[in-house]
């Protein structure tokens, strides 16, 4: 006998969780994940950073739509804050005048900055090496394990079943039903929710549905002592102008990415040493950074569709096959906008949040777009 949901949502990171936290209001929900723990993958690797003005112009205006929500979430959702400010700026050299002049021209938010105001707010930077700058206020931290936790705790409150150590392995669509076969046990509903993440294509052909061509590409990051004798809590989050690379605080350790983006196949991703010593380099040529050790380094997925927009929606022409993928560079910070869309989608709830992103971006993510 096969355990029987209204929905069934395979993957277990913030999509997945924050899909069901909503959806369990409406219908029962099982989430399926094949790691011991939510969030293993991209998820749990990401560097934390709330950025509306980062991304094509969906992402930026979903971004925006799930600010209210990380700024005040429900009540029992967390008791500690979700997302806390912090500046961004964005550094150029004196070879990158022209795309800041792009940047600025571009985006009436932003401000410029001379080197001599990046060196006060980051004093390692070295003015000689850097032509200037521009400042972003609209940022900030996000914490994802209290995000990840808060969703799990909604989910869990609304009768939410969670399954980890579940690798959906065989998919069948038969009466009415998704067939779901796991190593375990057997499951099936009508609807199920694809937020496989790097898997999202492999799942999709699992159940004889054609690929997306959603492409996982590599990004890595490591943490270093923070430079000596400097507090470096309220320093902005540095990146450069071309996105080489960034740096930001974390938890009083500097957090440094190349920005890399390799493209990879979906597996649980390492870091490669080049890319974490090409990292460091592209740092230390714009400033007086001192690297004796790296403390921590890691590399996880981040999966585009070809347009770099998400992916959330229907398949067409197959009835309960649902898209929640391609979350790329900004699943956690849009994840509230897209969780509220997703369950528009299938329960025709209509929360106010997404209202107006919804109407004016439901075509923009349907996978309709590439069939
Ligand atoms: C280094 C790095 C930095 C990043 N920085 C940011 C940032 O600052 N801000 C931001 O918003 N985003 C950032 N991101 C992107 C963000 O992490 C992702 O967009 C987001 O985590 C994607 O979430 P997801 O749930 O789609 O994927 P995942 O977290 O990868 O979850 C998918 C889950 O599906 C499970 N799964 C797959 N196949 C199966 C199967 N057959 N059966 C059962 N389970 C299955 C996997 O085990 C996995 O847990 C970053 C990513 C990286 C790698």
């Amino acid at each position: 006998m096969s355990k029987q949901s209204e929905v069934i949502i395979i993957g277990g990171g913030i999509a997945g969780v924050s899909a069901g936290a909503q959806l369990s209001q409406y219908c029962d929900v099982t989430i399926l994940e094949k790691e011991p723990t939510t969030g293993y993958h991209a998820t749990g690797r990401s560097a934390a950073v709330f950025a509306p003005a980062y991304g094509n112009e969906v992402v930026r205006n979903l971004t925006s739509a799930s600010e209210a929500f990380y700024r005040s979430p429900p009540d029992g959702f967390t008791e500690v804050p979700l997302l806390k400010p912090r500046d961004g700026v964005f550094i150029a050299s004196h070879a990158q005048q022209q795309p800041l002049a792009n940047m600025l021209n571009k985006s009436s938010h932003l401000s410029e900055l001379s080197a001599d105001e990046l060196v006060q707010r980051v004093p390692i930077i070295d003015s000689a090496q850097i032509y200037g700058g521009a400042l972003d206020c609209t940022g900030g931290d996000l914490d994802v394990d209290a995000i990840v936790q808060g969703f799990l705790r909604q989910f869990r409150s609304n009768g939410g079943v969670l399954i980890c150590d579940s690798e959906v392995q065989h998919i069948e669509w038969r009466n009415g039903l998704w067939h779901i076969t796991t190593p375990s046990a057997e499951y099936s509903a009508p609807t199920i929710i694809n937020a496989a993440g790097a898997w999202a294509d492999e799942v999709a052909v699992m159940a004889g549905i054609s690929p997306l061509s959603m492409k996982p590409f590599r990004r890595s990051a490591l943490l270093i002592d923070a430079p000596l004798k400097i507090d470096i809590t309220d320093w902005p989050l540095v990146i450069d102008v071309d996105e080489n690379f960034y740096f930001k605080p974390e938890a009083g350790q500097l957090l440094i990415s190349p920005a890399d983006e390799t493209p990879f196949e979906p597996c649980d991703a390492y870091p490669d040493e080049m890319d974490l010593a090409i990292a460091i380099d592209r740092v230390q040529k714009i400033s007086q950074l001192e690297v004796s050790k790296i403390n921590h380094s890691w590399a996880g997925l981040r999966t585009f569709a070809s347009d770099k927009t998400f992916v959330v929606g229907y398949e067409p022409g197959q009835e309960g096959f649902f898209w929640l993928a391609g979350q790329g560079g900004y699943g956690v910070q849009s994840a509230p906008a897209l969780a509220d869309i997703t369950c528009h989608l299938i329960c025709g709830s209509n929360n106010i949040i997404t209202q107006l992103h919804r109407e004016k971006h439901l075509l923009d993510i349907s996978p309709e777009r590439f069939r």
